[in-house]
This record gives C-alpha cells, sequence and structure tokens, in this order.
C-alpha cells in the first residue's frame, strides 16, 4: 500500500438508478489517505464493475452498505464468497486465515442485509452437526457503532457513527421507501476529527430530498451526491430533481447528481442551469476540495 496520499478520492463504478442499464448500478470506492479502499453499497453489477475497472474484491478493505435493495446489495454474496474460498495474490482467503473484509451499516440495515445474503451465506458447519451456522460475521468484520443517536420516528436508532482504520462515517436515517432502513452517510474528511463538527463528504443513498438538513451542513460539507429521478409520483422514494433545483445555490453548488435514470441527457441543460454536475461511470471526486478530477 502507497504512502499517505494528498487527499480522499471517491470513484464511481456505477452511477445509475435501480432499473439503470446504461450507467450501472450503484458502487463507488472511496480511497483514504493511507490507500485503503472502502465500497459504498454493491450492487448487482458490482462484480463485474470492479472487474472491468481493473480490481478485485482481495483489492478492498471494507464495505460500507446504505440500505438493502438489490442494485445496492446484490454483488455481496460475491464478495463475501470469492473473499472466503480464494486467495489473490498475497492476500489469503479468509476461510484459510486471511483478512476479514471490513462491514459496516447502520445496525437495522445489517439486519436486512442479513436476511438476504442468508439462504446462501448460512450454510457453514460447525463441526457438531449443524448445516447452517454461517453468520454475516463469518464473512465480514463486522464493525459495531461507536456512538448512537436515539430514535426519532422510527424504532431504529436516528445515526449509528463508525470509526475504524482511520475511517470514520455516520450513517443516518433518511426518508427512502416508508417503513424501510436506509441511510445516508457523512463521511469524515477532516484533517482534525472534531467529533462535534466534523468536515464530511454527503452522500444520500436513496432517498428523498431533505432541504433543510442539507442547507443546515452545508457550512462544513465539501461535496454532496444526492439520489436523482426526473420522475414525480405520489409516494417519491427518491431526490425528485425538481426538489433538488430549489435548493440554495451554495448546496447546488457543491452537488453531484447519481443514481439517475437512463434518459438523463433529456435533462442535461436543466441539471447544468441549475449549477449541478453529474456522476457518470469512472468519473472520480475529491472528497476533502469537493472538485472532478477524472
Ligand atoms: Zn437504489
Ligand atoms: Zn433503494
Amino acid at each position: 500500500m502507497s504512502a499517505s496520499r494528498q487527499t480522499i478520492t471517491l470513484r464511481l463504478f456505477g452511477a445509475g438508478g435501480a432499473f439503470s442499464r446504461r450507467y450501472g448500478t450503484t458502487c463507488s470506492m472511496v480511497t483514504l489517505r493511507d490507500g485503503k479502499r472502502w465500497l459504498i453499497d454493491c450492487g448487482r453489477q458490482a462484480p463485474d464493475q470492479l472487474h472491468a475497472a481493473g480490481y478485485a474484491w482481495h483489492d478492498i478493505h471494507g464495505q460500507i452498505i446504505t440500505h438493502c435493495h438489490g442494485d445496492h446489495v446484490f454483488g455481496l454474496e460475491d464478495f463475501a464468497f470469492v473473499r472466503y474460498f480464494e486467495t489473490h495474490d498475497e492476500v489469503m482467503a479468509s476461510s484459510r486465515g486471511g483478512p476479514l473484509p471490513k462491514y459496516i451499516s447502520h445496525s437495522a440495515v445489517r439486519d436486512e442485509v442479513w436476511e438476504t445474503l442468508a439462504p446462501s451465506l448460512r450454510y457453514l458447519q460447525d463441526g457438531r452437526g449443524n448445516l447452517r451456522a454461517g453468520t454475516l460475521q463469518h464473512f465480514f468484520d463486522v464493525i459495531e457503532p461507536a456512538a448512537t443517536e436515539a430514535p426519532r420516528k422510527n424504532p431504529w436508532n436516528h445515526s449509528e457513527t463508525f470509526e475504524v482504520d482511520g475511517l470514520r462515517v455516520v450513517t443516518r436515517e433518511n426518508e427512502h421507501v416508508p417503513g424501510k432502513p436506509s441511510c445516508a452517510l457523512e463521511l469524515n474528511v477532516g484533517d482534525d476529527v472534531d467529533p462535534k463538527n466534523p468536515r464530511i463528504a454527503w452522500w444520500s443513498g436513496d432517498g428523498t430530498v431533505d432541504a433543510a438538513f442539507l442547507h443546515s451542513i452545508e457550512p462544513r460539507t465539501s461535496i454532496y451526491f444526492h439520489d436523482c429521478t426526473f420522475i414525480d409520483y405520489p409516494g417519491q422514494v427518491h431526490g425528485f430533481f425538481d426538489k433538488l433545483e430549489a435548493l440554495p445555490e451554495a448546496v447546488r453548488r457543491k452537488l453531484v447528481i447519481m443514481h439517475h435514470e437512463d434518459n438523463l441527457e433529456l435533462y442535461r441543460s436543466r441539471v447544468e442551469v441549475a449549477g449541478f454536475r453529474i456522476a457518470l461511470p469512472g468519473h472520480v471526486y475529491d472528497l476533502i476540495g469537493g472538485q472532478q478530477l477524472v
């Protein structure tokens, strides 16, 4: 792993919405100053997206999950099994004593992730006759929250904060499908950790536009990535563009739209007039300075 880097970067492997064919399901890679790589979400196309970008699962230090929908988690089984069974370069298979990839999500999301993975991952034998002894912890080093914020309207914690190996991330309940655990992420990108007022890069996961909240964190936010849809409907669960367009200019200038539909180009001029940038597969952003690098 290389020596200390100047910045923290985020590379988008997939930048499209749930049913995107053109832009791919969501999976991004955050590379910290020490070179450690973390994935944000792991959609159903993630195994092939990583391979096409020249990475193996063994190059990934840890995984962060925002919520349990197939376009965000259906690549996880591949990640888990490949790291468990396969040795790659100098990284040993985890079943043979190699390192487990780290795993971070809000605990309510983690429960749903395990419900999704269990039919595949639970068939490990414990040597005492139990053929279904497998747990998420057999495949990932599951990180427990360092701090929690009590529930507001839902039964799960409003936020959980994780700190591990130089990464600090807050997973905060957002509004996606009513009743379903889902989180936005606040990635600490500050040099000095000030727990009360950390400098962050903000990632919406999937969720509706919370204008007051986005405005409130603007002074300490270097860059926002927001789920975006151009289609409105009753019971909206995504970031409707008209609502993004109505955000204060200071927020819009820092905001990159992602998780968009395949007909994005129809709206490009409107998007650019509003001052947004558009995330596409292969783009790389500097999470400290907020600018696009590639
Ligand atoms: Zn999604
Ligand atoms: Zn979703």
